[in-house]
């Protein structure tokens, strides 16, 4: 058995979905996880924050525009007046509850009921079509096996004992629905797993169940050798190491969500990047072996800040290090990119909700300096330093005339990272592209 989850875009308008179902139905007796409709989730964020600001007319004419959204979607979708009641009467229940949240002051546990409305309306609108072409599906509700703890972490047996009572109910089932994204958390309230989790959820139904495959349809044929909203040419890539993927994913590749990756590779189940709108293209497959030898791909990550901590000390002072990152740790901050020298380190982060915190105490060590407004520019290959390459050079000179703030090579075999400006990241990704593949 395989799970195959849907992203956004693959469910987008229900000529999509009755793709989707087709694939699914297709590719033998499976477990779906679906996203929202594509837009549904920024709507649903829209809304809250008009609830937040007690904007109720703002948050009303939302729901009025994703109320005229659906009505078109189910009008389309089906083609037996009671498929479109039902689904009518649900959605509609939907917006009311929505609509409810517009009294008493709104709250962050109501947020995220509101959230999470996205995915329960795709999945149910799907059940209800695959009801209406004569197809026996069981919706397993997220909310009764995910769950994750204060620090978000997933509870990894409680999901897969509560996934397998569902499974077990029929296992003659033709398909198992299920949506991505949501949970609960430790207080039993609906929360999700963070913007784009779906690819987290399914990693976990994969990694609990010790499926055979997960795959990750999206509108695109798996992980390009470049983002290909900035550069172009791109081409697919077909295999990947899960810690290339890791790499990849964390530091901006957005067709993969970075947590996804773990579950999967500790339960060594692989992870297929496939094109819904393409079903029959190789994709990407991520295991835990990859070829040897090559670049992969190249990614960046926006909105970095650079801190750098200058000290005359350091030479003498022992635990110089533990003391800066004691800092990262009380303001709970994690650190992406780090270089050091004899006089000072830098390191690089992405939150910087504490920055005036962590600027103020770091002064205690030495002269800081912050440069704002860069990016990380990720080169992903099999860069064992002794594999006789010299990609470091190739990608160093690629970036000629572009100013780099700082380099991390080494750290894994993985992985070349730049720090650039933000104004330079374009042509910095323009270069590599040309010069790496
Ligand atoms: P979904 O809605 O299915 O989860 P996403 O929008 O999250 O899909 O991810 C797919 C998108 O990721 C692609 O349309 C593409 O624009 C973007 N993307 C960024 N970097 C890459 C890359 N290296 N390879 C493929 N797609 C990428
Ligand atoms: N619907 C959620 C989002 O838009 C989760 C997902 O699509 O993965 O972030
Ligand atoms: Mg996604």
């Amino acid at each position: 058995m395989k799970v195959l989850k849907f992203g956004g875009t693959s469910v987008g308008s229900p000529e999509r979905m009755r793709h989707v179902a087709k694939l699914v139905l297709d590719s033998g007796r499976n477990i779906v996880v679906l996203s929202a409709m594509s837009g549904t989730t920024n709507s649903l964020v829209e809304i809250s924050d008009y609830l937040y600001r007690g904007n109720v007319p703002g948050a009303q004419e939302t729901v009025n525009n994703l109320r005229q959204k659906y009505a078109g979607v189910i009008e389309e979708l089906y083609a037996k007046p009671d498929s479109k009641t039902r689904a009518a009467e649900y959605v509609d229940r939907v917006f009311n509850y929505i609509l409810s949240f517009t009294e008493g002051e709104f709250n962050t546990p109501e947020e995220k009921e509101i959230l999470a409305q996205g995915e329960l309306i795709s999945t149910n609108l799907m059940q209800i079509y695959f009801e209406e072409i004569g197809v026996r599906s069981a919706l397993i509700p997220a909310l009764e096996y995910m769950r994750i703890d204060d620090d978000g972490e997933p509870d990894m047996k409680y999901a897969a004992s509560h996934l397998r009572r569902f499974l077990d109910l029929d296992p003659d089932m033709e398909v198992w629905l299920t949506q991505g994204f949501i949970c609960r958390n430790s207080r039993g309230e609906v929360d999700n797993l963070r913007r784009g989790g779906s690819d987290y959820s399914a990693s976990i139904i994969g990694a609990v169940l010790d499926l055979e495959e997960i795959q990750i349809w999206t509108d695109i044929d798996g992980m390009h050798t470049g983002d290909p909203r900035f550069v172009s040419p791109t081409h697919p890539v077909s295999r990947l190491h899960f810690e290339e993927a890791a790499e990849l994913a964390y530091f901006g590749a957005k067709i993969l969500h970075p947590t996804c990756v773990l579950p999967a590779k500790l339960h060594n189940v692989p992870v297929r990047l496939l094109n819904t709108m393409d079903p029959s293209a190789p994709g990407t497959t991520i295991a835990n072996f990859a070829p040897d030898g090559t670049v992969k791909a190249v990614a960046a990550k926006d909105n970095i800040t650079a801190i750098k901590i200058k000290s005359g000390r350091m030479l003498l002072a022992y635990g110089f290090l533990h003391k800066v990152f004691e800092v990262f740790n009380t303001y709970h901050t994690s650190i992406d990119m780090m270089a050091t020298s004899e006089v000072g380190v830098t390191v690089t982060i992405d939150n910087t909700k504490y920055l005036a915190n962590i600027v103020e105490e770091l002064k205690d060590f030495g002269t800081v300096t912050v440069d704002s407004d860069m990016t990380i520019i990720c080169i992903v290959g099999d860069f064992a330093w002794d594999n006789g390459r010299d990609y470091c050079a190739k990608a160093v000179s690629a970036l000629k005339d572009i100013p780099v703030r700082m380099i991390s090579y080494g750290g894994s075999n993985y992985n070349i990272s730049m720090l650039v400006k933000a104004s330079d990241k374009l042509q910095a990704l323009k270069q590599l592209n040309d010069k790496l593949f």
